[in-house]
């Protein structure tokens, strides 16, 4: 992708070397500094290769990697409008890990943050590409799951519980854990302008109901 525009001169090098590029590039990781096409042959894609990665920084929660809240706000914005257009299908599930904050308590902060990253890449693996995970908020994901009929919802709500219930985490060589979560769903209303808010709202009054339930649990809203 190039940032200029046909008829608009190339960006030169001397051009690039002007800008303060510091700060930015490390921001970015030895890694994605090293993929990016060389300055010297190519600076206008050099400048869009730092942009990008930027950019995909400003959207990813730094310690899972999953889409952060202000990714995830502008895709459940997105699918509202969709489906408010198309009468699409679209569940949104909240997940909540159970007494998530035992693990902290008995094991450290830090066991904790593995306990995050590993049940965020469980996670990862129940879901389909067009589907979007995000880390919401300490202990807490939410996927949104566009052309989802209710069987399929059920069905990936009940694969990620199980798929959590099952997942052995490794704290040191000789020890594993395994915690649960608790999941709420809620279908976003068909042909209405609906907010986010509630949609959000409505997925997490069935979290609550899925822990007063007694946790490890599913409950998703009936469709309206
Ligand atoms: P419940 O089953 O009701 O959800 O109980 P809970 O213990 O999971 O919920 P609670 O809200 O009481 O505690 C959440 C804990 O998550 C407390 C907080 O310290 C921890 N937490 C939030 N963000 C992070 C983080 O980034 N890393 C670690 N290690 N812990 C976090
Ligand atoms: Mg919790
Ligand atoms: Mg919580």
């Amino acid at each position: 992708m190039f940032l200029f525009v046909t008829g608009s001169p190339p960006l030169s090098s001397m051009a690039l070397q002007q800008l303060r590029l510091d700060g930015a590039l490390a921001l970015l990781g030895e890694s994605e500094v090293a993929a990016l096409p060389a300055a010297h042959l190519n600076a206008t894609a050099h400048l869009q290769g730092i942009v990008d990665g930027l950019c995909d920084l400003s959207q990813r929660d730094p310690l899972t990697g999953t889409a952060n809240r202000r990714h995830f706000d502008t895709v459940l914005d997105r699918e509202l409008d969709r489906v408010a257009r198309s009468g699409d299908v679209a569940l949104l599930l909240m997940i909540d890990i159970d007494h998530f904050k035992r693990v902290n308590d008995t094991y450290g902060h830090n066991i904790g943050d593995s306990v995050l990253q590993q049940v965020a890449t469980a996670l990862s693996h129940c879901v389909r590409p067009m589907d979007t995970l995000a880390r919401y908020g300490g202990e807490e994901f939410a996927i949104v799951l566009p052309a989802c009929q209710p069987a399929y919802g059920q069905n990936v709500a009940d694969r990620v519980r199980r798929a959590i219930e099952a997942l052995r985490i490794r704290i040191n060589p000789s020890q594993e854990i395994g915690v649960t979560v608790s999941i709420g769903g809620a279908y976003a209303l068909q042909w209405i302008r609906s907010t986010r808010e509630l949609w959000i709202e409505r997925a997490d009054q069935q979290l609550y109901h899925s822990k007063s339930a007694g946790r490890n649990r599913i409950a998703i809203e009936q469709q309206p």
